[in-house]
């Protein structure tokens, strides 16, 4: 299979290719060349009975045939373990009520479902840099999860180092013993004086010296990675396959929604054939994306519009994977795909009302809503006394909105993308007690930290990374 930019001007090229870039040459997103597989019946109805690990290959050896399959066999397998995700079921399935369940995406290393899709990007990074003798440094900024997730994946694998940005005290005490706590000698903690705008502003920076990048052997590891996607696609079929007796039946997902990669996965599990209702995707008080699906208007937000709010991982001004969902809506059209991505260079967003594309948008299965944090407090209040259950912020954003859109006879499927461990004081505020933690997470505040404290500088953080890479 080939890959192709979202934007029409890239050579197609392989997935080891594109698997250690960002964006396409020309600003683009990868996407396969020659759209998604799509499975038979008797595909869908073969993967009902298999694991987790077995799913995941059967969706991934559709997508990549420049790794021996025994050799992406092998890498899936370590990495759907339940050594990792906590129990052999790896995404737990349960049902809070009938027609309303919780898909548990939140149980490895760092409590939130990136996890599920880093840990396999771990593997496939080491595998595919010791294959062409070479070496990567992944630079990134984090103001919380997607760090210690990467930081997680990447700890003691071969040939890769992470140097990760963050606000020195902005994080929460959680987030911040969980990454300052590692002690892997490829693993760097880059504390900045500043926020995290500024954590940003010097990765870009550094990515844009052409020289030092390329010298340095500077990669990412952020969201719109296609290998990180097609990882997320795996759990909503393992999510249909639980929820449902039969494959004539349909489901709903709701998912909480920042840069659009989670429920972009289920937009390509939905295009491949799973029987997939309605995708329910939940914002928070930043809607740039429920704002799109209820208006046709999509308008990114300036920095100083982004809040701050409780569900804090979906604090987003913009959504860099919907680019590859208005790829499809275009018909594939990269030259449309570029002009809509020049008007929101030039004006901040585009309109498809009055296009032929509006009418599309509802093809896809997509609605809408966000939440705010009274909504949030309100639902995690009444999920804990009528279930008892405790559910994250961001499970609480899902639900919010899932619950607007819940139908008769289709069960409504919420992807739970933290654990409530993760933000303690949210919870606290709601329910005046502390959430519980896994074995394993007690006390990490009072491990050993490595980190360094820096100025926001780039000069600086360019001689560490220089000084750190042999
Ligand atoms: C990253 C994240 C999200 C948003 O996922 P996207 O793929 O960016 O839409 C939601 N919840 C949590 C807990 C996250 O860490």
């Amino acid at each position: 299979m080939n890959y192709v930019s979202t934007r029409g001007g890239m050579r197609p090229a392989r997935f080891t290719e594109i698997l250690l870039e960002g964006l396409a040459p020309d600003g683009g997103l990868t996407v396969p060349a020659h759209g998604y597989p799509r499975l038979s019946p008797a595909d869908l109805s073969a993967m009902r009975d298999m694991n987790y690990a077995e799913l995941a290959f059967a969706i991934l050896s559709r997508y990549i045939d420049d790794i021996p399959h025994g050799d992406l066999k092998r890498l899936i397998d370590a990495t759907y373990t339940g050594r990792i995700f906590g129990s052999e079921d790896i995404a737990p399935l349960a049902e809070l009520e009938p027609g309303l369940a919780i898909l548990g995406l939140s149980n490895g290393p760092t409590l939130a479902f990136k996890d599920m899709a880093m840990q396999l990007l771990g593997n496939l990074f080491e595998h595919v840099l010791a294959r062409e003798g070479r070496e990567l440094n992944i630079l990134g900024a984090t103001s919380g999860d997607t760090g210690s997730a990467a930081e997680y994946a990447m700890r003691g694998k071969k040939g890769v180092r992470v140097f990760m940005l963050s606000p020195h005290g902005r994080m929460s005490p959680f987030q911040t013993a969980q990454m300052f706590s590692l002690q892997d000698p490829n693993i760097f903690n880059l504390a900045i004086d500043g926020v995290f705008d500024d954590c940003q502003d010097i990765v870009k920076a550094v990515s844009n010296d052409a020289d030092f990048k390329a010298r340095y052997r500077i990669g990412a590891v952020n969201s719109i990675n296609w290998a990180r996607v097609l990882a997320q696609v795996v759990y909503y079929f393992k999510g249909y396959f639980a929820a449902t007796r039969g494959n004539d039946e349909t489901v709903s997902f709701a998912v909480p929604s920042g840069n659009f990669g989670n429920i972009y996965a289920g937009h390509v599990a939905r295009m491949m054939g799973l029987p997939i209702r309605r995708l329910v995707l939940a914002t928070n008080e930043n809607n740039v994306l429920d704002e799109f699906f209820r208006t046709g208007v999509y308008r990114v937000r300036s920095g100083d519009e982004t809040r701050q709010t409780s569900s804090p991982s979906m604090d987003i001004s913009k959504a860099s994977n919907f680019e590859r969902f208005i790829f499809d809506l275009t018909g594939r059209d990269g030259a449309t795909v570029r002009e809509l991505w020049s008007a929101i260079d030039q004006h901040g967003r585009f309109d498809l009302n009055g296009t032929a594309l509006m009418p599309g948008v509802a093809q896809y299965g997509f609605v809408s809503g966000y939440s705010t944090h009274v909504d949030r407090i309100a639902t995690i209040r009444a999920i804990h006394a009528k279930y008892g259950r405790i559910v994250d912020t961001h499970t609480a954003d899902g639900l919010t909105v899932a619950m607007r859109y819940r139908e008769p006879g289709i069960p409504m499927v919420v992807l739970e993308t933290a654990l409530p461990a993760k933000f303690e004081d949210t919870i606290i505020e709601a329910l005046g007690i502390k959430p519980p933690r896994p074995p394993g997470f007690e006390g990490i505040e009072n491990l050993p930290r490595r980190f360094e404290v820096m100025p926001a500088s780039v000069e600086r953080v360019k001689a560490f990374v220089a000084g750190h890479v042999r």
